[in-house]
């Protein structure tokens, strides 16, 4: 079966006792028990909710893992999946990586011991040099936020292969319709459901999917110790959402593609990033590794001050943090999406006051060309 297809027949779509399309919200903290010492498949919705399981098989079915994660946020996925670590360990991670993601590793987890190095994985021999033997992981994303730069998936989970490490990524900008990395190696995949899988800016939430059962049985045990589940209700949201995936990536692709050529002719754009484009950095090796180029698209405009102003005269898109809802949503990146990453941090990654990330959404195109038109001729 094709993805586009599984995402709505993963057969874990269909309420197993009912039969309804529709899986039930199961609005209950606590189970009842047939004997003192013989238990159901349910105990309490901390370990497990019969709602959660099955958008959690569904994440696992779409990414071909054994096990999927759901969490409270992305970050309560992310932050979780961090506990599989010790003080005295060491990660190596993308230095373009979500300014949240930044955060909780340089304020949070290093005051636990948890040491991170931050280099450019579009250079695999940093990478390389970065790991020390205390090393315990890889983490990336790809294409990174917010200059798509392409990271080699499979050169990356066979380094941590031959190291003995894990390697770890942030899907949320591709989702499993466009790019399943643990078809390449990798051995745990991370989600922003928030974003395009929930797709309605709706819901906060945040996946984790196991490709083992190693592993899945450590990330089963921190997410029921630690305790940042999501609730049945954003559950169904979620699921809700994920059924319309194929149909929104596609869309949100073909508006992407459209803005990002025409930002191109445009005088006031300095730069387009878009791994759609040709002369991408890495476009060849996105193309090997993932079905699309996705929905995001950012750019810089000559100055600072065009940028601000651009951007407080664009209409149709929300002006403000995230991404992969069905509206529009445009982002200053250096007060909003990175406001959390180091200003010098911010400056090596090339995130400046020039720079403006758009989320394209499935409106008409043409209307949101007409709107960034008006809206650069005023800047
Ligand atoms: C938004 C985002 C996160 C954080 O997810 P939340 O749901 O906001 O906690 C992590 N990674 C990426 C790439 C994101 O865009």
């Amino acid at each position: 079966m094709k993805i586009g297809t599984k995402i709505l027949h993963t057969g874990n779509e269909i309420d197993p006792t009912t039969g309804a399309v529709s899986i039930p919200v199961h609005h209950a903290a606590t189970f009842q028990q047939a004997k003192a010492d013989e238990f159901g498949p349910y105990d309490y919705s901390r370990s497990g909710n019969p709602t959660r399981d099955a958008l959690e098989a569904i994440i696992a079915s779409l990414e071909g893992g054994v096990k999927g994660f759901a969490f409270s946020s992305g970050m309560a996925a992310i932050s979780s999946v961090f506990l599989l670590f010790s003080p005295g360990d060491h990660l190596v991670a993308c230095e373009d990586v979500y300014g949240g993601t930044y955060r909780v590793l340089t304020r949070l987890f290093n005051r636990l011991g948890i040491e991170t190095t931050f280099v450019d994985f579009t250079d695999l021999s940093k990478v390389r040099e970065a790991i020390r033997d205390n090393t315990k992981a890889l983490y990336l994303e790809t294409p990174s936020n917010p200059l798509l730069k392409i990271t080699d998936l499979r050169a990356v989970s066979a380094l941590a292969k031959e190291r003995g490490i894990l390697s770890i990524i942030d899907n949320t900008f591709m989702t499993p319709y466009l790019q399943r990395p643990i078809e390449y190696g990798m051995d745990i995949v991370i989600h922003s459901a928030t974003k395009y899988l929930g797709g309605h800016s709706d819901v906060l939430s945040g996946l984790a999917v196991a490709a083992d059962g190693k592993l899945a049985n450590q990330i089963k045990f921190i997410q029921n110790a630690f305790g940042a589940v999501l609730g049945p209700q954003d559950c169904w949201l979620l699921m809700r959402g994920i059924k319309t995936l194929k149909a929104r990536m596609d869309m949100h692709q073909k508006g992407a593609a459209k803005l990002a050529e025409w930002l191109q002719g445009r005088p006031e754009v300095k730069e387009v990033f878009f791994p759609g484009l040709p002369g991408h950095p890495g476009r060849e090796i996105h193309k090997s590794q993932a079905d699309g180029p996705g929905g995001i698209v950012s750019f810089r405009l000559q100055t600072e001050e065009i940028a601000k102003k651009f951007l407080s005269s664009v209409r149709l898109p929300v002006l403000g943090v995230s991404l992969g809802g069905v509206e529009s949503i445009i982002t200053y990146p250096v007060t909003m999406s990175h406001a959390a990453m180091h200003p010098d941090h911010r400056k090596r990654v090339g995130v400046t006051g020039d720079l403006v990330r758009f989320s394209v959404g499935i409106e008409d195109p043409d209307d949101l060309i007409d709107d960034l038109d008006q809206a650069l001729r005023q800047a």
